[in-house]
């Protein structure tokens, strides 16, 4: 019995530590029951924060890169080719695709 509440335990905190990465922290919770709260544990670890790989990638989306910005011709701050308006000191832009 002892182990069994355990095994509970531990996949709750295996849902609890899936949830705080970005993850389904029910579905790992069930997964952790049916197979192994170890298992699990070792899935999420592995598998890494979600969160931060979302923020990457939306990091590296929204970087400044020469084929997408062009430098403001006021304040020099790179900007969107596309945009009418610089975001930083609001000069009037003509958008280039
Ligand atoms: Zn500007």
């Amino acid at each position: 019995v002892e182990i069994f509440i355990g095994w509970i335990v531990f996949s709750i905190l295996v849902g609890v530590f899936a949830n705080s990465r970005g993850r389904s922290g029910f579905g790992y919770f069930i997964l952790s029951l049916v197979l192994s709260p170890l298992i699990m544990f070792i899935v999420v670890a592995i598998l890494g924060d979600m969160k931060t790989q979302a923020a990457q990638a939306i990091a590296v989306a929204e970087a400044p890169a020469a084929d997408t910005h062009v430098r403001c011709p006021e304040c020099r701050e790179l900007v969107r080719k596309d945009a009418r308006k610089c975001k930083h000191c609001s000069t009037v832009l003509v958008p280039q695709q």
